[in-house]
């Protein structure tokens, strides 16, 4: 169902789509294939919201949110069930999901608290001055469906505890998860038409959004093609428009690496989720002097990894979204081999006994990779990952950053010099030290550099600057007209 001005709504041209669960292939629920004549009564609802909830105290809107986290922590457990369903991720990864959503809402309902903007003397006496931060009005939300519950909080909850509305475009794929979001938003308490969700595919209901003219500004998480594709539509109306796009993570894993650590950050990172994570590490530039240890020690790994239906607690590997997906990271293997990479382990669909009927893929290994090789250079976006050699820090260091992308990246080592370097000279959003690519805290800014978005950074205070716009404030109070910048006999030129 749609959910417009507080009512729960068929869409207006009678058709439906199927959720498809990825672990067997069954339908899980029936939705509106929304069209833009939904858009446009959607932002109608939100617009008619927004003349007063940009009224309500921020700390008023962010008591929502608090009872808005304490349900989603109440129904932890079926909400990691049905993403585990509806998704396909392990049920352990979608409680983290879940999780992160938490995480994020009662991070942005301290906002409601904060807020800060700024004070600052005056050039002139008797004058006094502030910044102050303003909710902008409708904000139209659209997101990917591998972070099914996490992303919609990331970016719902700091336009609502700004004083935005919403209207919320949830990916094909995971309909129902949406669905759940907002009811659960409605149930804490959320006044009719400050969010409202259009359910639906991205020709019709996203560019419907996009296009909006009430729609001052767009946030949305996607592939990079997309993306452009949002910016393009956008562009006429000078929208403010935030982008979150894909990534091509690399790890570092150099001569003196704890193996045993890097192992276990390579497979978390690899393999998690199936690889369909923006983070995911789908690059791992290894020394010379390891690379044939690590090898052999990730190729053992990945062949130990039991797939299965995600909510099955023996499973290590989920399916991947859907059919079509199986075609892409299939295709990527096959020119992984035409380009001469090896091929380790992996490389073709899963099919035996029960897993038939769903979409799995093996976990996949090419080495001997080249960094220019396209295997190492376009998101494949599934349980794919490339090993390229290397001989020292500095050609590290370049096939990192030889990239389109500037997601996420991370280094093993125990060499704090060469630590800090890296820190400073690796050209992504994120760094991690001894870690994996994944694993972001929602009070640091999140995003990356280059074609990875553009600029804008999700979570953390810097999430604010996308749902708010600075107003300057001066108040004079001297009873006479004071002119800034303007010589005069009381303040001559220095
Ligand atoms: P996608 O770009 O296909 O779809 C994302 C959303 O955009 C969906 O809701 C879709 O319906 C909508 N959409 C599609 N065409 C549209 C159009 N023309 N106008 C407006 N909306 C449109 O991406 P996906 O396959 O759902 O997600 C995977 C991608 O997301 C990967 O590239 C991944 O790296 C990226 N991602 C990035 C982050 C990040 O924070 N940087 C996080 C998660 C995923």
């Amino acid at each position: 169902m749609n959910y417009i001005g507080g009512e729960w709504v068929e869409g207006s041209g009678g058709e439906t789509f199927a959720s498809v669960v990825p672990a067997t292939g069954e339908t899980i629920g029936e939705f509106p294939r929304s069209t833009a004549a939904d858009v446009d009564r959607a932002v109608a609802a939100a617009k008619e919201a927004w003349r007063d909830w940009r009224l309500v105290p921020a700390p008023k809107r962010a008591e929502v949110l608090y009872r808005f986290a304490a349900l989603i922590a109440e129904q932890k457990d079926d909400l990691a069930d049905l993403m585990s369903r509806e998704m396909g991720k392990v049920k352990l990864e979608a409680a983290g999901d879940v999780q992160e959503a938490i995480d994020m809402t009662l991070y942005m309902a301290g906002e409601g608290r904060r807020l800060f903007g700024h004070t600052t003397p005056s050039e002139l006496p008797n004058k006094f001055q502030m910044s102050v931060r303003m909710p902008i009005g409708v904000v139209g939300v659209i997101t990917p469906w591998n972070f099914p519950i996490a992303i919609p909080s990331w970016k719902i909850a700091p336009a609502l505890v700004c004083g935005n509305t919403v209207v919320f475009k949830p990916a094909e794929d995971t309909p129902l998860l949406a669905q759940r979001f907002v009811e659960l938003l409605e149930e804490a308490g959320l006044p009719a038409g400050v969010v409202n969700v259009v359910q639906g595919f991205g020709e019709e209901v996203g560019e419907a959004l996009v296009s909006h003219p009430d729609v001052p500004v767009i946030t949305f998480t996607g592939s990079r093609e997309t993306g452009v594709r949002v910016t393009h539509a956008a562009a006429e109306q000078l929208k403010l428009v935030h982008l979150e796009l894909g990534g091509k993570n690399a790890i570092l894993v150099l001569d003196d690496a704890d193996l045993d650590l890097a192992v276990e950050g390579i497979v978390w990172s690899a393999f998690g989720t199936s690889g369909q994570r923006c983070t995911a590490a789908s690059r791992v530039i290894v020394h010379e002097q390891v690379y044939g240890e690590l090898q052999e020690r990730l190729v053992a790994r990945a062949e130990g990894m039991r797939l299965g239906p995600g909510w099955e607690e023996e499973t290590d590997l989920g399916p991947v979204i859907n059919r079509a997906s199986i075609e892409k990271i299939h295709s990527y293997t096959e020119i992984g081999k035409k380009e001469g990479a090896t091929l380790l382990t992996g490389g073709e669909p899963a099919r035996e006994g029960e897993l038939e009927q769903g979409f799995y893929y093996r976990p996949t290994i090419f080495g001997d990779v080249e960094a220019g090789m396209r295997i190492a250079q376009e998101e494949i976006f599934g349980p794919t990952t490339a090993l390229i050699p290397v001989k020292d820090f500095d050609e590290a260091i370049r096939a990192a950053n030889g990239v389109e992308y500037g997601l996420s990246s991370a280094i093993f080592t125990q060499d704090v010099n060469r630590a800090f370097r890296a820190m400073r000279d690796l050209d992504t959003g994120i760094t991690y030290v001894n870690a994996g690519t994944t694993g972001a805290e929602v009070h640091l800014p999140f995003g990356g550099t280059k074609h990875t978005g553009n600029g804008h950074r999700e979570a953390g205070q810097a999430a604010l600057d996308v749902f708010t716009e600075w107003k300057s404030l001066y108040i004079d109070y001297s009873g006479k007209l004071q002119r800034a910048q303007i010589d005069t006999e009381e303040h001559p030129a220095p």
